[in-house]
Order: structure tokens, then sequence, then C-alpha cells
């Protein structure tokens, strides 16, 4: 008798469990609506469903780029990446940040002063923060902050993650 319990027990929490996953799977989101007006270098524009972008992206870029997640400080080798180059979106290689703007602030993300257009990202409020997202994927990046140094004084945190970085030279692969 006590095992019957047991095992009904056992039963309805594995098909609990099994509808929660289907729930979870079965339930897309939507993508991510840009604020009207926004405009991408070359009206450029890549839309992907959920499962596209995860078939496509490793796990922790996903959960930054499409989860709004954020990498361990110190965990991106981009922090420390001071060659000439490009900084692209690691979703849909939108350049976004000149090696140039990158300047050390210490804080273990890679941080830059200015977009390398300053139509290539938007922003959007995310409660006392500013949230910067790619302009052609919609993918999150980070944040912007406005202690950053001349000339602009914004402080562009970005997850290392959700960028790739092409040296002067190098050609982008894809
Ligand atoms: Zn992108």
């Amino acid at each position: 008798m006590r095992s019957t319990t047991l095992f009904l027990v056992i039963a309805v929490l594995l098909v609990g469990g099994l509808w929660g996953y289907g729930t979870y799977i079965a339930k897309p989101r939507p993508p991510h609506q840009r604020p009207t007006g926004t405009t991408s270098p070359g009206d450029r524009r890549v839309v992907k469903s959920d499962a596209d972008w995860k078939k496509q992206l490793d796990r922790s870029a996903y959960t930054v780029l499409r989860e709004n997640g954020t990498e361990w400080a110190g965990s991106s080798p981009l922090t420390d990446e001071h060659r000439p180059g490009t900084f692209v979106c690691a979703a849909c290689h939108n350049p976004l940040f000149r090696s140039t703007a990158k300047f050390e602030s210490g804080t273990g993300w890679p941080s830059f002063y200015a977009p390398i257009l300053s139509n290539a990202v938007y922003t959007e409020p995310d409660g006392n923060r500013t949230e910067v997202r790619c302009a052609v994927c919609d993918g999150h990046l980070g944040h912007v902050f406005e202690d950053g140094p001349d000339p602009t004084g914004l402080r562009y945190c970005m997850n290392g993650v959700a960028m790739q970085f092409i040296p002067v030279g190098r050609k982008q692969i894809n």
C-alpha cells in the first residue's frame, strides 16, 4: 500500500514535470519589439525564432542575447582585447564598436564610449538602468551608463559573450 502511494506520488511528479517542460518549450516568446522609429545600419534586420537562435548560439551567448542575462565580470577574454579591430554582434555580426572607442573601465566587462554608428544599437529603459540592444537582431548586449570618459561621457558596458572580435585584416567569417 505504502509503495503504491509512493509510486503514485512519483508518477504525479513525473507527469507534472513533463507537462511543465512541455508548456515551457511549447510557448515561444514573440520577437523583441524595437521602439517605433528605430533604424539600423543599411536597414539590415535579422529576425529568427527562439528555436533558431537556440540552435545557432551556444548556451551562454543565448542566455545573454536572448534572455537578457549578464556574464560574470572578468569572464570574457574580450575585456582584455587590445588589438585594433571591430567588435560585432555574436548573433548577427552587426558591427557594434571599434577598438578605438574601447577603454579600461576596471569593471571586468568590455567597455566603450560610443558605438561604431549611432544606429548600430538602440537603448531601452531597464529599471533604473538603460539597456543596450543590437539594432539588427534586437539581441541584448548590456547597459549604458553616464560615467564614461570623453568625448561622450558614456560607458557602454557590454557582455563579451554577446560579441565577436574581428581583428584588422581578418575577414569576417559567416
Ligand atoms: Zn545582432
